[in-house]
């Protein structure tokens, strides 16, 4: 057993997508969409930024994958915007 699910036992995680960190919650049943808005840690299904969920999340290695994926897709969107507006304007 390692540090995390000493702290938190009803809860493990179930798969780590692109930019998704998908938990299951023992207690509640149900599974939990984490995933980053306005750059900040999102638990889907309670819709909120501080939650246990969240404080699950952090202490795992994976949230800092998903961080990372999260950035490039920003900065990716920001530049496809910056292309466009440089097309935009002539
Ligand atoms: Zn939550």
């Amino acid at each position: 057993m390692d540090f995390v699910s000493q702290w938190q036992p009803h809860m493990s995680i179930m798969g780590v997508q692109e930019e998704h960190l998908v938990l299951f919650d023992k207690k509640r049943n149900e599974s939990v969409d984490i995933s980053f808005v306005e750059s900040k840690v999102y638990c889907r299904l309670d819709k909120s930024h501080d939650c246990e969920h969240i404080n699950f999340a952090l202490a795992t290695p994976q949230l800092g994958l998903i961080w990372a994926n999260y950035k490039k897709k920003q900065q990716q969107q920001q530049l496809k915007k910056e292309r466009e507006e440089r097309k935009a304007s002539g």
